[in-house]
């Protein structure tokens, strides 16, 4: 999952979906037959297997790591028959420094607490040390700090803005601290080919220096950054197919995915091995099934870049799949035991035809399984093109997701093996023969009663 950058406003519930009760509808036999021809099928070791073997290491995109994994997972796929494809793209990564120093005259002996910022530059800097407040256009009128180097407190506009501010006024490198406790682990958004280096201070160690400045000293600072570098990079997503009979064929295309990358540091076994994991096995599980829908099963990279992998493999869609694919069921962290409950969660908070079958897949197999409104998944580009998609994910999610502590022992079999079973007859009641074509998914599975819920991911 991606991490938020923004709070979102919750939307306000709509009166008439908040007080809707459930109604647990009654499976119809023949639903039962067909779900239990996935769900007696479903290893849900195999899963847990998958799960290990992904998470021995961080598969960041664009590294070797998750070439190795995008290429293991192909081989698995197309020995369960599947045509496959290693989808290619590129994307411009950014590598944090290997080394970053700073000296002030007359305070050799401190030891600073430094963080990066993510997009900043390297360079080396030397001059003397100027406050100037917050940083804003505002605080640096007519101020000239050619030769200089800016002391800037966090607030009110971005990292981002502040040290743009500060290089336009002439600055040499800008040294901006917390307003609040702890190191700033910031990021100035975007690369910027005007950034001059910028180092983060503790609140504790700026507030010194300032408090030495307004006494009336000069004080000389000296700032390093070396390493810091954009990259080019190269990643992948994993595409596997199975077309039906033609005769049978009703044209219609189903697409189930999850992404493969981690971020650095973090070796995602929930994060998202849980999600690819099962795309592998709920792949095994259809690779022999009669079916009149295309299945095509995609595991993504660089999801935790920004989407661009989902982006890459919507972009690659002809208007005809687009136009054909009548759903988009994405994993994304299925198996903490540490997360909260299942929920299905759309881009503009409405239910589609995906969380329609998911809800009434849940309520024959497990219980009822409801929606919500949340973006930061690989659902989102299709969504943005017009196709019906959900994001399956447990929440609130597990508190150390996106740390080294995103292993497989907190992984529960229970959750992977319920979310399993919920996708996979989903998806199997659009594919099997027997289900008339979903024209433009304006089906209706058997009317379940599911609600709205207002539940944050974190
Ligand atoms: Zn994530």
């Amino acid at each position: 999952m991606l991490k938020r950058k923004m709070k979102l406003i919750p939307i306000a519930l709509i009166a008439s979906l908040a007080f809707s009760l459930p109604v647990y509808a009654k499976p119809h036999p023949s639903d039962s037959a067909f779900d239990n021809k996935i769900v007696k099928r479903i290893k849900v070791d195999n899963i847990y297997d998958t799960i290990d073997y992904l998470s021995q290491e961080p598969r960041v995109a664009g590294t070797k790591a998750e070439h190795d994994a995008a290429k293991y997972l192909e081989k698995q796929f197309k020995s369960y028959g599947y045509d496959t494809e290693l989808q290619s793209f590129e994307f411009t990564s950014y590598k944090a420094p290997d080394y970053m120093s700073l000296s002030v005259s007359g305070m050799e002996d401190v030891d600073w607490d430094l963080g990066n910022f993510s997009y900043g530059v390297s360079g080396q800097a030397s001059g003397e040390l100027v406050y100037v407040g917050l940083g804003r256009e505002s605080d640096l009128e007519d101020v000239d700090l050619t030769g200089k180097i800016a002391l800037v407190k966090r607030g009110e506009i971005s990292f981002g803005e502040k040290v743009l501010n500060a290089a336009r006024a002439g600055a040499e490198a800008v040294l901006l601290f917390n307003n609040a406790s702890g190191v700033i682990n910031g990021t100035l958004g975007e690369p910027n080919d005007d950034y001059v280096p910028a180092l983060a201070l503790t609140r504790d160690q700026g507030e010194e220096l300032l408090a030495l400045l307004e006494a009336g000293e000069t004080l000389i600072a000296d700032v390093e950054i070396e390493g810091s570098e954009m990259k080019e990079s190269t990643s992948y997503n994993v595409i596997a197919t199975k077309k039906p009979d033609k005769k049978k064929s009703t044209g219609q295309i189903v697409i189930v995915g999850a992404h493969h990358d981690s971020v650095a540091g973090a070796p995602g076994a929930n994060d998202d091995a849980s999600g690819t994991a099962t795309v592998l096995e709920l792949a095994r599980v259809m690779s022999n099934m009669p079916i009149d829908t295309e299945l095509r099963f995609v595991t993504f990279g660089a999801e935790e870049n920004g989407l661009l992998g989902s982006y890459a493999y919507v972009d690659s869609l002809s208007e005809e799949e687009i136009e054909n694919t009548v759903g988009m069921f994405q994993m994304d962290m299925v198996g903490s035991r540490d997360a909260g409950k299942l929920i299905m969660y759309t881009v503009d908070g409405e239910k589609n035809i995906v969380t329609d079958l998911g809800a009434a897949a849940g309520s024959r197999l497990s219980e009822t399984v409801n929606y919500g409104r949340e973006g930061r998944s690989d659902h989102v580009p299709f969504a943005e093109a017009g196709i019906p998609a959900a994001l399956f994910i447990h929440a609130p999610v597990e508190p150390w997701y996106h740390s080294p502590e995103d292993t497989i022992d907190k992984i529960s079999k229970d959750k992977l093996q319920e979310v399993a079973e919920i996708v996979g007859a989903a998806v199997y009641q659009i594919a099997r023969p027997d289900t008339p074509a979903l024209e433009n998914a304006k089906v209706a599975p058997k009317k379940v009663e599911y609600e709205y819920e207002e539940r944050e991911l974190e």
